[in-house]
């Protein structure tokens, strides 16, 4: 837990957030500003700053955001089509130091992204 991150805060209960998944390892919410009409964030309840952090023992718990990520996009109708996007730093767009998936979708999307 850092005290100082919007994420654990989130996780310790102390600001509200729209839950749509929590278990012991991770947790999904919707993103309070949505960049598409479905915006999912999940998120490990470990801190870890982001995808740079990850080491070898954290393969199944990034194998579980995944998988979790895609089943819900797919349980939000989004089977025609969805994004995962991890930004890892400022120039990816990271804002939020807190690693986290992004599961954006509900309309068309382009490439490469901005
Ligand atoms: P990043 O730019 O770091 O990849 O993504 C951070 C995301 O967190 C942004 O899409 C932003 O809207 C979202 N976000 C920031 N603060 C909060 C918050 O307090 N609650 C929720 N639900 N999302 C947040
Ligand atoms: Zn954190």
């Amino acid at each position: 837990m850092t005290q100082e991150c919007i994420f654990c805060k989130i996780i310790a209960g102390d600001i509200p957030a729209a839950l749509l998944y929590e278990d012991d390892d991770i947790l999904a919410f919707n993103d309070i500003s949505p960049a598409a009409p479905v915006h999912i964030l999940v998120i490990p309840r470990k801190h870890m700053r982001g995808p740079a952090s990850l080491s070898e023992a954290d393969q199944s718990l990034i194998g579980k955001m995944v998988l979790k990520g895609t089943e819900l996009a797919i349980d939000a109708g989004l089977a025609d089509g969805y994004r995962l996007v991890m930004n890892n730093g400022e120039n990816a767009g990271q804002t939020v130091f807190h690693l986290h998936l992004h599961v954006l979708g509900g309309r068309s999307m382009t490439w490469p992204p901005g």
